[in-house]
């Protein structure tokens, strides 16, 4: 059996038995009424405690106590709470060191901070992404990375695709996600799950910097990930590497060679040529970026991916990011655990454990979980099935109460309560002129306490993308001109995404002003009726242009306010002329059904237009 990625030994192997947890992250063995115990002159505590249980502790009479503090100025009785300074002044005086640990909650263990004993730290591979415009070589490098042999030891074996695989490169390893894009990128991220320390940013250097390349790296920065650029395709004729150089700087990304920190690669995903030296930058960015994780505690990482395996059962690819995962283990994964029945790698290779930064296949979990749930890994089935329940008491409470990204009100009240030092924006406008200009002003709005951050800046109708990364970074979305259709705003009402358009720059301007400023803000809210879409178009004189339509959502009303949505972009605003089914006048027509329409004043539809009806609503 081969013992690939055992980077801690297990205890199964006869090498020395993994320690228990260590610092002050092991709340589980200690029981509820000896919070408070004296360890060899040492008083170790973790809440408040009164006169009384101090004295206990520490086996000083509470009357000396109390005279004591009375003595310094300070008047108790013996059921007061002493706060840490006291506590701290007392043990001084009667010869006894102090210290207080910290109580971790583990039910909610993605929000725990972990922190470890600086000397149990040890350096860990670091986890990349590939992100890149569409055709630009992202999938040709990650199977050029994967099949590539940098160094012969490696094991063979059928690789299995596993959501992510580890290369060696000289004696150390790289983590590859092998799920291409920013898509899956923020979506991890929007669960709150972090995986990824570098992100690789394919550029065709035939085709230079592309929509979705900029998208890469709004959230790439958005995710404060640092980015290594592989300028691809250089076995092509037309290749231009200086060009993708100097359009990336447009995007704050400075070359090396310009003097700036980003280290670029000219690489061919198809002959292989340059993956070597991109290879070797990643792992010299990761020796800068300091990858450190403990290998001694119990696992804690992210689910890649999970399916359900018809014989089986739940089968999941998890990233331990922290602790080392053993098959003995009892795995807590969202509101459900299991114990780990096997454990593979991307060869199929059976592990008996996988340290920090392995992705690992495992079977025994009870449910399938989703991609971005994170896991954290128990010695005893009590703990884990415990700690399940709790969780799942926990979602069903939150689902009741539901949870949002930051809106405007909220943000109101936050600058009211002294509460935000960060807003996050997503803009979107119909051209990229404003889309930048918009971007300027709002951050040009920051202030001392409160800072503004337009995390990307776009011309285009409002998409799940930028759902998804506002939903990721707690932001909410400006569109200027350009509308959402009924499908995305769906998306960002799942999502508790907050979506305000405006059509008058300065209205958008003056609204974040007040809000800024934690003046409530009086609005005018669109309450959209419905939408349809134009599938024929008729030209009749006298008349004018009908547009045959079909109502995708909603109802339409006649006289209705409208706007007329071109790709996601207005292109009209007004009012409907006249609404028709066969030949008759309707005062409105529902979801499902055709009509006919016109535009008051306004003839150059066109087919696959949207009219998008509305009315205003006035709401504090
Ligand atoms: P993705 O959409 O970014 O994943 O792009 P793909 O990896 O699917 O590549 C798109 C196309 O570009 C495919 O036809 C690849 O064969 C081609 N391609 C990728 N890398 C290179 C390269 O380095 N040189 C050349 N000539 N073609 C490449």
């Amino acid at each position: 059996m081969k013992k690939k990625n055992n980077n801690y030994p297990s205890k199964k192997n006869n090498a020395p038995a993994r320690p228990q947890r260590v610092s002050n992250f092991e709340p589980r063995q200690r029981k509820k009424e000896d919070y408070a115990k004296v360890n060899g002159g040492v008083f170790v505590y973790s809440k408040p405690v009164t006169v009384a249980e101090l004295s206990k502790a520490i086996n000083v009479p509470s009357p000396a106590i109390i005279k004591f503090l009375f003595l310094n100025g300070k008047a108790v009785t013996i059921n007061q709470l002493l706060d840490d300074e006291t506590i701290g002044t007392i043990c001084l005086e009667y010869d006894y060191d102090f210290k207080k640990e910290t109580v971790v909650d583990e039910t909610h263990f993605e929000e725990l901070e972990i922190v470890d004993d600086p000397a149990s730290l040890q350096e860990r591979p670091p986890v990349v992404t590939i992100m890149g415009h569409v055709d630009h070589g992202k999938t040709t490098l990650i199977d050029a990375i994967r099949s590539s042999r940098i160094v012969d030891t490696e094991a063979g074996g059928i690789s299995q695709n596993i959501g992510a695989y580890q290369k060696e490169v000289k004696g150390k390893k790289i983590t590859f996600i092998d799920t291409p894009g920013h898509a899956a990128f923020t979506a991890m991220r929007a669960r709150g799950a972090s995986v990824t320390d570098i992100v690789v940013l394919v550029v065709a250097a035939d085709d230079g910097v592309m929509p979705q390349t900029i998208e890469a790296i709004d959230h790439a920065r958005a995710a404060d990930v640092p980015v290594i650029v592989a300028i691809n395709k250089m076995d092509k004729p037309g290749a231009n590497p200086r060009k993708v150089v100097e359009e990336l700087m447009a995007h704050n990304l400075v070359a090396e060679e310009y003097g700036g920190d980003i280290i670029t690669v000219q690489i061919s995903a198809k002959t292989g040529k340059g993956i070597p030296e991109l290879l070797e930058n990643i792992l010299l960015k990761a020796e800068m970026l300091e990858l450190k994780a403990n290998p001694i505690r119990y696992a804690i990482g992210t689910v890649l991916e999970a399916n359900l395996d018809k014989g089986e059962g739940p089968k999941a690819t998890l990233l331990v990011q922290n602790g080392t995962l053993s098959n003995a283990d009892y795995v807590v994964v969202g509101e459900t655990y299991g114990k780990i029945r096997r454990m593979t790698d991307e060869h199929r290779a059976v592990l008996k454990s996988a340290g920090p930064a392995t992705p690992v296949s495992v079977i025994g979990l009870s449910a399938v979980p989703s991609a971005g749930d994170r896991f954290m890994a128990f010695p005893e089935e009590r703990q884990a099935r415990e700690i399940a329940e709790k969780r799942q008491l926990a979602k069903t409470m939150q689902q009741r109460s539901g949870t949002a990204a930051l809106s405007l009100a909220d943000l109101n009240n936050l600058v009211n309560a002294g509460k935000v030092k960060d807003i996050n924006i997503v803009v979107k406008a119909d051209s990229d002129g404003t889309a930048q200009a918009l971007k300027a002003n709002l951050e040009k709005m920051s202030t001392d306490t409160i800072k503004v951050h337009v995390l990307s800046a776009s011309a285009g109708a409002i998409s799940d993308n930028d759902v998804l990364l506002a939903s990721a970074s707690g932001a909410f979305i400006y569109g200027f001109n350009v509308r959402p259709d009924a499908r995305v705003r769906q998306k960002a009402e799942e999502a508790h995404v907050e979506i305000r358009l405006h059509k008058i720059i300065y209205e958008l301007l003056d609204e974040m002003t007040a809000a800024m400023k934690g003046m409530v803000v009086v609005e005018k809210v669109e309450s959209v009726t419905g939408q349809a879409e134009i599938r024929h178009i008729y030209k009749i004189s006298k008349v004018g242009t009908i547009g045959g339509s079909y109502v995708t959502s909603g109802v339409l009303k006649a006289n209705s306010k409208i706007r007329l949505l071109r790709n996601g972009v207005v292109i009209y605003e007004g009012t409907l002329g006249s609404l028709k089914r066969y030949k008759d006048d309707v005062k409105e027509i529902k979801e499902g059904y055709e009509c006919g329409l016109t535009i008051d004043g306004y003839n150059d539809i066109k087919e696959g237009d949207i009219v998008e009806g509305y009315e205003l609503v006035e709401k504090k």
